[in-house]
C-alpha cells in the first residue's frame, strides 16, 4: 500500500476522467487517476495502424454540435474539425435496393420518412407530463409497425436503446438543454490524439483494474485487482455504469439505496461495429451516410474526404441488433454485414470481395471495461441521472456519459461537462 494519501482517487481516465483530472489538478490538487487499460480515452478509441497513420474510430466518432465543448479542446491543441453532412445526406435503401436520396425516394416513401422526422422534432420540443416510450408515441400518431420500425432504425438506434423501451421524457429533458447543436464532425487527428494531448502530464496509473472501494465520510480506500492499494479523501467514479450494473467494483459499505436503485434504472445495450477497408472506394465521394431496413441497418464512410490509402465503410449497430451480431462467429457476422452493404452499393459481392483489404468487428458489449454501448433511461427513469449527479456524502461523487444532465448524454461532450460539473462541485466543497 502506498502511504501517500491524495485529495482525490479518480477511478477511469476516459472523457469524464480526464475533464475532472485535468480541472482539479490545474487547480493544485493532488490526484491519481486508476485506469484498467494501458491507454487513455476510454470508449474513444482511434485505430493509426490500419489506415497508416490516419485515423480510423472504434468507438466515439464524432463531434455531435457545432458548439460542443470538444471544439475548443481541437483548438487549443492546433487540430482541427471535418464536418461530415450526415443527416443532410441520408440515403435510404428500399429492401434488396440501392440506397438513394430521399428526393429520390417515391413520393408516398420520401413523404412518410419526413413525417417521422417531423414527428421527431415536434417530440423534443414538446412539454408531456407523462413519459411514455417512443414507440409508444409514435403509434399514437398513427404510423404503422414497419414505420415505427424504421424510426427505430433512425432515431432510438442511435441512443442504443429499442425504441419500445426509450423515454420520450428522458430525450426531451436532453434536447432541451442541450446547446450543442446538431452538425456533426470528426476530429481529423482523431479522438486518441485529442485525448493524449489532454492527458498530458496528469498522474495516471495504467493496468490498475479497481475492485474495491471502502468508504466512510472523507475517506477513501481503493483496492485494485493487481497493483495496489490507494488512500483519498474523495474518489471520483467514471467507469461505465454498465461496469457498476455488473458489480465490478465493490463498495465497502454498500452504496445508499437511492444510488443503487439509480443504477439499476439505467439500460446499457450493446454497440457494435463492423469495419470493411477497401483498396478503393466502391461509391461516390459524396455518400456519407446510408441506412435501410435491415439486420446491419446504419452505415457511414469513416474515410469521408480524408487522403486516406483505403477505403472505409463502417456499419454501426446498437441494442437488439448489437446483440444478434454478437452472438455470430465474427466470420459470419461480417460476411452478413457485406451483404446489406452489397445491396446498399449496388455493387456486387465478388467485386466487393476482390476490393476488400481488411474487416473487422469491434463489440462494445465484450469490453469488459465498457460492457455496452452508451447508457439510455427507460421510460419513467429519468431522475436517475438527476440522482446520479448528488455527492455521497462530501466523498464519493460519479461523472460520465450517462450523468450528463445540462448537455447531450451519450457523448463525449456529455462525458466531459459531467466530468467539469463534478471537478466543479468539488472544488466549491474544499
Ligand atoms: C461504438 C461507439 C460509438 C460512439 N459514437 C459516438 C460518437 O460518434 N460521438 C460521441 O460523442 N460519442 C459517441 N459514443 C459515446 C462516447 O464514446 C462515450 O459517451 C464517452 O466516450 C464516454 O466517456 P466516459 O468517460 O463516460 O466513459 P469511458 O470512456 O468508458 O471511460 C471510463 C473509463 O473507466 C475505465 N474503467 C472501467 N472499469 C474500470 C475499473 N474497474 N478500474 C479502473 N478503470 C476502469 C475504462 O477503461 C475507461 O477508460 C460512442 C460510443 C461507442 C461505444
Amino acid at each position: 500500500m502506498s502511504n501517500q494519501e491524495y485529495d482525490v482517487i479518480i477511478v477511469g481516465a476516459g472523457a469524464a476522467g480526464l475533464a475532472t483530472a485535468r480541472t482539479l489538478f490545474d487547480h493544485g490538487y493532488n490526484l491519481v487517476i486508476l485506469e484498467a487499460r494501458d491507454r487513455v480515452g476510454g470508449r474513444a478509441h482511434t485505430n493509426y495502424d490500419l489506415l497508416h497513420g490516419h485515423p480510423l474510430e472504434l468507438g466515439g466518432e464524432f463531434i455531435h454540435g457545432q458548439h460542443a465543448p470538444t471544439h475548443e479542446l481541437v483548438q487549443s491543441f492546433g487540430y482541427s474539425t471535418l464536418q461530415v453532412p450526415r443527416k443532410e445526406t441520408l440515403r435510404w435503401g428500399e429492401p434488396a435496393q440501392v440506397a438513394i436520396s430521399l428526393e429520390q425516394l417515391s413520393e408516398p416513401r420520401r413523404s412518410r420518412l419526413l413525417a417521422l422526422y417531423t414527428a421527431y422534432t415536434d417530440l423534443l420540443r414538446s412539454t408531456p407530463q407523462t413519459d411514455q416510450s417512443l414507440a409508444s408515441y409514435f403509434l399514437g400518431l398513427g404510423f404503422t409497425p414497419d414505420e415505427v420500425n424504421i424510426a427505430d432504425i433512425l432515431f432510438a438506434q442511435t441512443c442504443c436503446a429499442p425504441i419500445d423501451k426509450l423515454s420520450c421524457l428522458d430525450l426531451i429533458h436532453e434536447a432541451q438543454r442541450d446547446r450543442a447543436g446538431q452538425s456533426d464532425f470528426r476530429v481529423r487527428q482523431g479522438y486518441s490524439a485529442l485525448f493524449a494531448r489532454y492527458s498530458e502530464s496528469l498522474p495516471i496509473k495504467y493496468q490498475r483494474v479497481v475492485a474495491q472501494i471502502e468508504w466512510a465520510q472523507g475517506s477513501v480506500t481503493v483496492h485494485t485487482r493487481v497493483g495496489g492499494i490507494f488512500k483519498a479523501r474523495r474518489c471520483v467514479i467514471t467507469v461505465p455504469i454498465g461496469v457498476l450494473q455488473h458489480g465490478d467494483l465493490q463498495f465497502i459499505p454498500d452504496l445508499p439505496l437511492s444510488k443503487q436503485q439509480a443504477i439499476a434504472t439505467y439500460r446499457m445495450e450493446g454497440a457494435t461495429k463492423l469495419i470493411y477497408l477497401f483498396d478503393q472506394p466502391m461509391w461516390d465521394a459524396d455518400l456519407a451516410y446510408m441506412a435501410r431496413v435491415g439486420q446491419v441497418a446504419r452505415w457511414w464512410t469513416p474515410t469521408y474526404q480524408m487522403e486516406a490509402p483505403l477505403a472505409g465503410l463502417t456499419a454501426f449497430l446498437t441494442a437488439g441488433s448489437a446483440r444478434v451480431l454478437d452472438d455470430l462467429p465474427e466470420a459470419d457476422a461480417l460476411l452478413l454485414g457485406l451483404q446489406e452493404a452489397s445491396e446498399l452499393l449496388g455493387v456486387g459481392m465478388t467485386i466487393l470481395q476482390s476490393h476488400l483489404q481488411h474487416q473487422m468487428r469491434i463489440s462494445w458489449a465484450h469490453d469488459p471495461f465498457t460492457r455496452g454501448g452508451y447508457a439510455y433511461i427507460p421510460v419513467d427513469g429519468t431522475p436517475a441521472r438527476a440522482e446520479m449527479c448528488q455527492p455521497v456524502e462530501h466523498t464519493l461523487y460519479f461523472a460520465g456519459e450517462a450523468y450528463a444532465t445540462m448537455s447531450n448524454p451519450q457523448t463525449v461532450h456529455g462525458a466531459m461537462e459531467s466530468g467539469w460539473a463534478v471537478a466543479h462541485t468539488i472544488l466549491q466543497d474544499r
